[in-house]
């Protein structure tokens, strides 16, 4: 039976009295990457958010280590869970080693200095997100996926086995999302961490889960292994769309092609050839 450091209770969670997420039980699936699937608005961000505790639900309760993720000292759940929100900013000439040591504030106190132990996160962390060679780098100097790592690269610092990513591939090259996959991937599966990540790309979900989850209008709808989840009828049903599923021949993975709208169902368009 696995075991789960982090799950909600008949969560729901409103924003001025607008229930947006409604009696969610959800659970985050040990050393295994988590993805969540939604149509826009569907509370993805709002439930993660409320996972990390930066909402608070108007019921149900979120449980961390098997208590009331409210009753823990802010520092206990920065150094147990980190999260990243979507489109985050950095101060104006932050410099890419000052982000990322940025991560290590669960561990400081008032009398204890930054420490090699401290250093050695950063560097390590920068090593894995592969942004070493930007360190001294201003971040607001960088691409939006370089950023995107820098960033990566702070919640690796905080060094936690929980980590929550609010679509950390948006805006990013193809290339540079699956990279991004790849090490989140093998931070699950070969560092033991529990991932929790929004995704908006159905086929780089459905290639990396190892828990798809997906979500419609405040509820989560479906939750397994992307062989048992990923159908052209849960496409439907959640997001509206017409697909049909097939697996690449290249890597076996299940993948989803839109069925054509009325306008280009009709024909491709041939450019006339001057006379
Ligand atoms: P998703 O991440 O799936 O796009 P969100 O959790 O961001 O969905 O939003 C769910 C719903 O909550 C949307 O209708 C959105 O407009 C609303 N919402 C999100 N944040 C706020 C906020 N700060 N104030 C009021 N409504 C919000």
């Amino acid at each position: 039976m696995p075991t789960h450091r982090l799950c909600s209770e008949n969560l729901s969670v409103g924003y001025e009295n607008r229930l947006v997420l409604e009696s969610v039980d959800f659970r985050v699936a040990e050393g295994r990457l988590t993805v969540l699937l939604g149509p826009n608005g569907s509370g993805k961000s709002t439930l993660l958010k409320t996972l990390a505790r930066t909402l608070t639900p108007l019921r149900g309760r979120v449980l961390l280590d098997g208590h009331d993720i409210h009753h823990h000292r802010t520092r206990e759940v920065a150094q147990r869970l980190g999260i990243l929100p979507q489109s985050p900013s950095a101060p104006e000439g932050l410099k890419v080693r000052e982000l990322v040591g940025m991560g290590r504030f669960p561990y400081q106190r008032i009398w204890r200095q930054w420490s090699q132990e401290d250093e050695r996160a950063v560097s390590e962390a920068m090593s894995l997100a592969q942004v070493t060679e930007f360190a001294e780098r201003p971040v607001d100097a960088l691409s939006g996926g370089q950023r995107q790592r820098c960033w990566i690269a702070m919640v690796l610092a905080q060094e936690t086995d929980l980590i929550l990513l609010d679509e950390p591939t948006t805006f990013l090259d193809l290339k540079v999302q699956v990279d991004l996959l790849e090490l989140l991937v093998r931070l699950a599966h070969e560092r033991s961490r529990t991932l929790l990540v929004v995704l908006h790309d159905l086929n780089l979900a459905a290639a990396y889960a190892d828990v798809l989850v997906m979500m419609r209008a405040g509820r989560v709808e479906h939750r397994g292994s992307p062989d048992d989840v990923f159908t052209a009828a849960n496409l439907k049903q959640v997001f509206g769309l017409d697909a049909a599923v097939m697996r690449a021949p290249n890597t076996g993975r299940l993948v989803c092609v839109p069925a054509l709208g009325g306008t280009a169902a009709r024909g491709t368009i041939r450019e006339e050839t001057p006379a």
